[in-house]
């Protein structure tokens, strides 16, 4: 029989609306240019990788494959490697235990799977702006509408959020914030902050959904109690070992009253049964070991000298034509540019110069503002730093002229 050949593939493949609905991340679309020869990339939120402590893991490879053979090769527990929750709970969650904590596969999984759990089409979930563009793509998929809460220097706008809660039609299904070293912004909450929110959203009955990524990555000094031990109860916290160990390894966690980790497990069990055996192996071999906090040191460290040099390269270049604040933790500058810069069309102008940064608007729900640009420090040598901030300085300077 001859081959049928379809004139038209999209006839027999129809994608669901959820598909549809699921914007492309710009981060993920730089990525694909960044291997251009000549370009230098501040766009992915992507650690050092002459960091990772590969002969360590290897180490523990070779040990753990030795003492517990096959066992790290078969299926396993939905729930997760049960040491490594209870190292969890116990580092983080003061007070709690391992049956309240669910390891997934990165913290990206953590919010795809609360995002299933909560999210009803078309009922409201506040967040803040800017926001998490890799949570904004997730929660899209599942059709919520969106209340952006204004995120400044100590943390989001109370009285925009009283404003939000007393005015939203159906009670939202929860808050999503970062508050340690916001991706993209690094900001932080403030004690008094945090306190209030906690307060606010467990007198209004609504769930906080909390995003540690950045917790462990402070420069100076830690950051005030997280929300999840403030308020236990009403807080569902999520976390992830992609900063401080490696993302290849794909380990993060939810942590969340035990009936909702219940729940949560049945809805993992459909998403993948469980994540990788051997890669929790991993990463508890290596938490569990002396060399955990030696090697946060060494990140917390290199990343401050890192965000040094950016700072330090910025200023002369820049001078005082963008406001510049050295960054206390966390893996990005975000970069403010008077009004009247657009850096959607700074974006471009820096890809044709070889040099990719994310343009602020991908990180807004509702209307998008436009002049902010999200620098990632981790990643890049001091020279490419050092060149990278002057190639930026010239489109920038090329736009000014044509304003
Ligand atoms: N939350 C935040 C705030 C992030 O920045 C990221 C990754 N950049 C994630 C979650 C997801 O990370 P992972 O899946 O690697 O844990």
């Amino acid at each position: 029989m001859g081959k049928l050949i379809l004139e038209n593939t999209s006839e027999i493949f129809r994608p669901s609306a959820r598909a549809a609905r699921t914007p492309a991340s710009v981060t993920r679309d730089i990525l694909k240019v960044i291997d251009t020869p000549g370009m230098i990339s501040f766009a992915g939120g992507l650690p050092d990788d002459t960091l990772f402590p590969i002969q360590d893991l290897r180490n523990i490879f070779e040990t753990s494959v030795s003492k517990k053979g096959a066992k790290l090769f078969q299926y396993a527990d939905t729930q997760g490697y049960s040491d490594l929750r209870a190292w969890i709970a116990d580092r983080y969650y003061p007070g709690s235990n391992a049956d309240e904590i669910l390891l997934t596969s990165g913290s990206q999984q953590a919010l795809d799977l609360l995002s299933r759990y909560f999210i009803e089409e078309g009922s409201p979930i506040l967040l803040e702006r800017p926001s998490y563009l890799g949570a904004i793509q997730v929660f899209s998929s599942y059709a919520p509408s969106f209340i952006g809460i204004s995120y400044g220097e100590e943390g989001p706008d109370m009285e925009e959020l009283k404003y939000a809660l007393k005015n939203s039609s159906e009670r939202p299904k929860f808050f999503y914030c970062i508050p340690d070293f916001q991706n993209p912004s690094a900001y932080s909450y403030s004690l008094e902050t945090r306190n209030s929110i906690s307060e606010l959203l467990l007198k209004n009955g609504i769930p906080i959904l909390e995003d540690t990524a950045y917790r462990e990555l402070y420069f100076e000094k830690e950051l005030p109690t997280s929300l999840c031990e403030l308020g236990p109860e009403h807080t569902v916290s999520i976390g992830t070992f992609s900063k401080t160990l490696a993302p290849g390894l794909r380990v993060g966690w939810i942590k969340a009253p035990k009936k909702i980790v219940q729940d949560l497990i049945v809805q993992k069990q459909s998403m993948d049964l469980h994540s990788p055996t051997l890669n929790q192996e991993l990463v508890y071999g290596f938490v569990s070991s002396s060399k955990y906090e030696e090697h946060l040191s060494l990140i917390r460290k290199t990343y401050r000298q890192k965000s040094e040099h950016t700072h330090a390269c910025l200023q002369k270049n820049f001078g005082d034509s963008i406001p510049l604040q050295i960054s206390k933790g966390g893996l990005f500058y975000w970069l403010e540019f008077p009004e009247e810069i657009d850096t959607d069309l700074l974006f471009r102008k820096c890809l044709e110069k070889g040099l990719a940064a994310v343009p602020g608007s991908s990180f807004f729900v509702g209307k998008p503002e436009r002049n902010h640009l999200r620098w990632n420090f981790s990643n890049a040598s001091e020279e490419q730093t050092k060149l990278g901030v002057e190639r930026l300085y010239k489109v920038y300077l090329e736009m000014v002229s044509n304003c």
